[in-house]
């Protein structure tokens, strides 16, 4: 396989470049190459996947990150850096529009309380993933494979912590509550003050022969992967939260979510505002001034859009229903058509004629002065 170039250079940006600029020069690589405008182009599809591989890191604050750390080498299962730990998760937004959904358990199981009884059901925390589709897919919906790490319970004790066949004592100092007691002479007097028992390091239970899986703690971290069902009308910055798919709970409680932030990447042709899809169409200067009927790709192909007489250039036409489908239902939004005018470059001669005898017509052009022009270049 022939080495790999590093993601700047195949964007054609500075290491330092922006969020902004990866996104624009994404977009024009991939309006170059799209495999739509070249089919059956191996260059041109390479060169497509390539900036897609790119994009995917660089457009990922986490990734670029790790990618500017390690190079390539930060997503080689092999080479045991390990795609896990999503630090910071920045700039995504939970469809669900709540924003931390984990509230009301983590209120309800009493989450994080140190001093509270170790043995009282905890909730696992949120687990954190991005995914990165494409245009349509955004627009659409689609199933995707999420790989994410997670902590389980481990199945050889079943969280026990114990090897097979032994159990767990109860702390003989704490009886079990995990919190000791401690009565102080002070100079006001006795001090009572309760923390943390150190003999059990607060949890209550000594384990004498731990589990060989997972040391004794009952819980194992491993790499989950799952389809994650991508509802149609999804934008970039949003996360989908996946109740139930986080971290394991303890003694009982459940486990946290799973949060997948997506990112889109960008259409070579549509831009995207909520559910309205933005485009440039190329007419010819007679078909803005006659009338006319043009093909205009759209998210469904291409379809008709029918250009008035006199249109001038950069009128917008609204394509209803074409947009992109209402995450929350109620149906599609619009495309919006802006026509630009393609001047034409290289006429004939007799073509050339015929525009002056259509400007003299218009009485704006001065013939004589034309052919005096005509009769130099001859
Ligand atoms: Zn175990």
């Amino acid at each position: 396989m022939a080495e790999k170039r590093d993601y700047y250079e195949v964007l054609g940006v500075d290491k330092s470049a922006s969020a902004d600029e990866i996104k624009k020069a994404y977009r024009k690589i991939a309006k170059a190459n799209h495999p739509d405008q070249h089919p059956g182009d191996k260059a041109c599809e390479e060169r497509f996947k390539e900036a897609n591989e790119a994009y995917e890191i660089l457009s990922d604050e986490d990734k670029r990150k790790k990618y500017d750390q390690f190079g390539h080498a930060a997503f080689d299962p092999s080479a045991g850096y390990g795609q896990g730990g999503y630090g910071g998760f920045g700039g995504f937004e939970d469809i669900f529009g709540g924003g931390g959904f984990g509230d009301i358990f983590s209120s309800i199981f009493g989450g994080g309380g140190q001093s509270r009884n170790p043995n009282a059901p905890r909730r696992g925390e949120d687990v954190r993933a991005t995914l990165n589709i494409s245009f349509e897919e955004a627009a659409f919906g689609c199933e995707k494979e999420v790989t994410a790490p997670r902590v389980e319970q481990c199945p050889d004790c079943k969280g026990t912590g114990c090897a097979p066949g032994t159990t767990a004592e109860t702390c003989p100092d704490c009886k079990g509550t995990g919190t000791v007691r401690t009565t102080q002479r002070t100079p006001f007097g006795m001090a009572q003050s309760t923390g943390p028992c150190s003999k059990c390091r607060g949890s209550g239970k000594i384990i004498h022969q731990p589990c060989s899986t997972c040391r004794g703690m009952g819980k194992i971290r491993r790499n989950h992967k799952m389809t994650v069902k991508v509802p149609a009308g999804i934008d970039d910055g949003q996360a989908i939260p996946i109740s139930g798919c986080g971290n394991a709970g303890s003694n009982g409680g459940p486990a946290g979510d799973l949060l997948v932030g997506i990112i889109v990447r960008p259409h070579p042709i549509f831009e995207r505002e909520g559910t309205s899809v933005y485009m440039e169409q190329e007419i010819s200067y007679a078909q803005a001034a006659l009338g006319a009927e043009v093909e205009v790709p759209t998210l469904d192909g291409r379809v008709k859009l029918t250009i008035p007489e006199g249109t001038q250039p950069g009128a917008v036409f609204r394509m209803r229903g074409r947009g992109i489908p209402s995450l929350r239902g109620g149906g599609r939004g619009d495309q919006f058509v802006s026509v630009k005018l393609a001047v034409p470059r290289n006429l004939t001669g007799s073509q050339k004629e015929l525009l002056r005898q259509f400007a003299a017509s218009m009485g704006e052009f001065d013939l004589g002065k034309s052919s005096i022009f005509g009769k130099k270049k001859r």
